[in-house]
């Protein structure tokens, strides 16, 4: 059962931080740790660069390489992205980091950018670069191909989440902004209405897939939008813009689990999903 851990909070370094939930997977067990101090929500024990290396080893992005595919899943919420940057930067040197096939990247170049991603499945680099014709490099964000300075903006849709310390990450990142540059960062809120009813769920239930929108090991470290901002602030970056979105999800196929599903139908209304919706998206920029 979840208990008091030994592992310090990675990002306040306070050590009495509590398991609130653990799960298995890829043959182990793993703790979704919540700190004390600071609210940082994180998986432990750390998962290693190549434990993540093996999380990723399917092609997960195998789906996203038709014709109209990533246009039908992520249209809509790459349009409104690109209306966030839109409303703090007009032009640029812009970087979509993790950018899968690059529709984003096409949008943004569209839009008038001088946008390019990064994308570590080279599959997804190479069918994006030919179908979209948008410049795709199958490489790191940090591989060297960016000077320090050089750029306007990274895009971090889904992702900062996934890296293994992301404070040391988007600390890497302000180094290739230019004075002022701008980050945009999406990711779900792990104390959203959402998150706090499927939690309760699968406590009453024991099944800890009940809590979906908790993602350990997957998300190494889980945020709320405070342990977010303190985040964003341990890096040097300040909050330009702050606004919530909720996912349109198809409701369960029936049963128990549509029941269950009843009571978050409203988060998928417009004003409701503006002020309690489970996805945060930020807009940073780089403090002087
Ligand atoms: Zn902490």
């Amino acid at each position: 059962m979840p208990g008091v851990l030994a592992e310090p909070c990675p990002l306040c370094d306070r050590a009495d931080a509590r398991a609130v939930h653990a799960r298995p997977f890829a043959g182990r067990r793993w703790e979704l740790a919540r700190c004390r101090g600071c609210g940082l929500h994180f998986t432990a024990p750390t998962p290693t660069p190549d434990d993540l290396s093996d999380f990723y080893a399917g092609d997960y992005h195998a789906g996203l390489r038709r014709p109209g595919a990533a246009e039908a899943a992520f249209g809509d919420k790459y349009r409104r992205y690109a209306d966030a940057l839109g409303r703090h930067l007009r032009s640029g040197r812009v970087v979509d980091v993790g950018c899968s096939t690059g529709l984003l990247v096409r949008l943004l170049r569209d839009r008038g950018y001088d946008a390019e991603g990064v994308e570590l499945n080279a599959a997804s680099a190479a069918w994006g670069q030919k179908h979209y014709g948008v410049p795709i490099h199958a490489e790191a964000l940090e591989g060297g191909r960016y000077a320090p300075g050089s750029l306007d903006a990274v895009l971090l849709t889904d992702v900062l989440e996934h890296t293994p310390h992301p404070a040391e990450f988007l600390r890497g990142v302000g180094r290739l902004l230019a004075p002022g540059g701008l980050v945009f960062v999406t990711f779900p809120d792990i104390g959203s209405a959402e998150s706090w009813y499927q939690y309760l769920l699968s406590k009453a239930f024991r099944r800890d897939w009940l809590w979906a929108t908790c993602h350990v090991p997957l998300h190494v470290w889980e945020f709320t939008r405070r342990s977010a901002e303190g985040t964003f602030a341990a890096a040097g970056f300040g909050v330009a813009e702050f606004r919530r979105h909720h996912p349109r999800r198809p409701p369960p196929p029936g049963g128990l689990l549509k029941v269950l599903s009843l009571p978050t139908r409203p988060l998928g209304w417009p004003v409701v999903r503006r002020l309690f919706g489970t996805q945060m998206e930020f807009v940073l920029r780089k403090a002087d």
